[in-house]
């Protein structure tokens, strides 16, 4: 897509993190709530095409999800090739899946990264504090928020974060 001074923006974004933390949810979430939707299979991969309008700008955010083979951690090159953001999730009710955040993050070589803790409608059986969660994002120099594709608390807001870091690092 072309503005009206010629220039483009379309930004790969990944989605990342443990099996069953919620990426897919996120993804439908963010698309069916607020965007036109464009769904796309590819071999083992899915990403969904969002129109953002960021400083009177179009942009397309290409954002990626795994089909399942982060259970294998089989997830390959080419998922991440040219990626631009990526949020790496965790689930705030189980533990293993925040202490996975560090290898995720090793595969990944972005411009912005969000951290985010999904499922925060379950503070009941909650296992990360949110003061772990900034204290790890701190730590790795990341965004971070707390969400709910259930909900849908800050779906929204952690895509749109990640869209607007990387529009201010290319323009
Ligand atoms: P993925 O493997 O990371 O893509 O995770 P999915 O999106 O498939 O979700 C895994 C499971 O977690 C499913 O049973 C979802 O219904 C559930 N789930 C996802 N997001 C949330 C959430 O925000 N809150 C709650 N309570 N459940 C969620
Ligand atoms: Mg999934």
């Amino acid at each position: 897509m072309v503005d009206n001074q010629g220039e483009e923006y379309l930004f790969k974004i990944v989605l990342i993190g443990d099996s069953a933390v919620g990426k897919s949810n996120l993804l439908s979430r963010f698309s069916r709530d607020e965007f036109d939707t464009n769904s796309k299979a590819t071999i083992g991969v899915e990403f969904q095409t969002q129109l953002v309008e960021i400083e009177g700008k179009e942009v397309k955010a290409q954002i990626w999800d795994t089909a399942g083979q982060e259970r294998f951690r089989a997830v390959t090159s080419a998922y991440y090739r040219g990626a631009f953001g990526a949020l790496i999730v965790y689930d705030i009710t189980r533990s293993s899946t925040f202490e996975s955040v560090k290898r995720w993050l090793q595969e990944l070589n972005t411009v912005a990264q969000m951290l985010v803790g999904n499922k925060c409608d379950l503070e009941d059986i909650r296992a990360v504090s949110v003061e772990e969660g900034k204290a790890l994002a701190e730590e790795e120099g990341l965004f971070f928020m707390e969400t709910s594709a259930l909900d849908a608390t800050n779906v929204d807001k952690a895509f749109e974060i990640v869209i607007r870091e990387i529009f201010s690092n290319v323009s």
